[in-house]
């Protein structure tokens, strides 16, 4: 028993001489997703690929693509799961106690939780030849639509870029750069649509607020994490001075993140990555709620099986950024489709991929 504060790192996995197959119950894969585009954001260098680990139990899959920025890589993620599948056993039915005992055992490692949560949330749905909206009670209509990701580049380029994504309706725009004005300038020379912004920590405060103004003149609808991660009162401040919604993404992780941001932003960015599944996923909706905070349901670059499963989710939030396997050449999968942007769920049991 590691208990539920240990974790894997990328320190405490090297001193594992090598990687073994999670024995037991759980079978795992590590793929490398292409990316179309090299991607930017920014607090991190261009990447041009991702690796995705993905997991089968019982018949069940689920898949997790760990960021380092919250500490976790495929390596963490392979020996997390090594070590929790011993544990997994009994009635696999009871979800809720399965993550109790995972949990209890590796707490820290939410990208492998998060994995272990989709494959038994697919598995149970299969079993009851039941897709996953209908397992919850949620209406597939009431889906709303994706934004569509537009990574940071020279202003020229990422005019070319949106001009491109022409089949989604609304946009989610990457700034952070000394540059940002000249890009939503640029971006407005070719679209109308809605544009949702997302900083990624880049602003200070001050420059936030500046920028906001700004920024509210070209239509943007909202701003994600304008400012560092653990400065609340950063956020709290920029809230106070700004005409935009805030939605905290790097800034919120789980539920009990949630009391603390009260006052500080009007929504948050839910990704089952950073919280730990679909159980987590939930219970974040509905503490947001209680507190009046608007939702997001956010990615990272996954397949079609990540985002699926967050799909079967969206009908219970105002803001669907689900657009990870959009961005890649190699999907594995067909899942979730798009009708003018709109979500269209799969109607086949669990997640419902092929
Ligand atoms: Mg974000």
């Amino acid at each position: 028993m590691l208990g539920r504060f240990f974790r894997y790192t990328e320190e405490n996995v090297k001193i594992q001489s090598h990687l073994t197959e999670p024995q037991g119950i759980i079978k795992t894969q590590i793929t490398e997703l292409q990316l179309k585009d090299p991607f930017k954001i920014a607090r991190r260098a261009t990447d041009a690929a991702r690796q995705v680990v993905s997991v089968e139990i019982d018949g069940g899959i689920g898949e997790t693509a760990p960021a380092r920025f919250y500490g976790e890589t495929v390596e963490t993620v392979s020996v997390a799961l090594e070590t929790i599948a011993p544990t997994l056993s009994g009635d696999l039915d009871a979800i809720h106690d399965v993550m109790e005992v995972v949990e209890t055992t590796l707490g820290g490692n939410y990208a492998a939780k998060s994995a272990i949560d989709m494959a038994l949330h697919d598995r149970l749905g299969k079993k009851l030849g039941v897709p996953l909206y209908q397992l919850w009670g949620l209406n597939p209509h009431r889906t709303p639509c994706t934004s569509f990701t537009i990574g940071l580049d020279e202003p020229e380029v990422m005019a070319e870029k949106t001009r491109r994504a022409e089949m989604y309706p609304i946009l989610k725009v990457k700034l952070g750069t000394p540059r940002d004005i000249e890009i939503i300038q640029k971006l407005r020379d070719v679209t109308d649509k809605p544009i949702y912004v997302d900083a990624n920590t880049a602003w200070t405060p001050k420059e936030a607020v500046r920028k906001i103004r700004q920024l509210a003149q070209y239509g943007v609808v909202l701003i994600e994490q304008p400012t560092k991660s653990d400065d609340l009162a950063g956020l709290k401040f920029v809230r106070e001075h700004s005409e935009l919604p805030i939605i905290a993404d790097e800034s919120v992780k789980r539920a009990s993140d949630i009391p603390a941001l009260v006052g500080c932003v009007d929504g948050i960015n839910i990704k089952l990555v950073k919280c730990g599944g679909l159980l987590e996923a939930h219970r974040m909706i509905h503490v947001a709620r209680a507190h009046g905070l608007s939702v997001m349901l956010g990615c990272m670059i996954e397949s079609s099986l990540g985002i699926t499963a967050a799909a079967h989710l969206t009908p219970l939030v105002d803001y669907a950024d689900l657009d990870g396997h959009l961005l890649i050449t190699n999907d594995p999968y067909i899942g979730v489709t798009l009708d003018e942007g709109k979500l269209i769920l799969p109607k086949r049991p669990g997640i419902g991929v092929t």
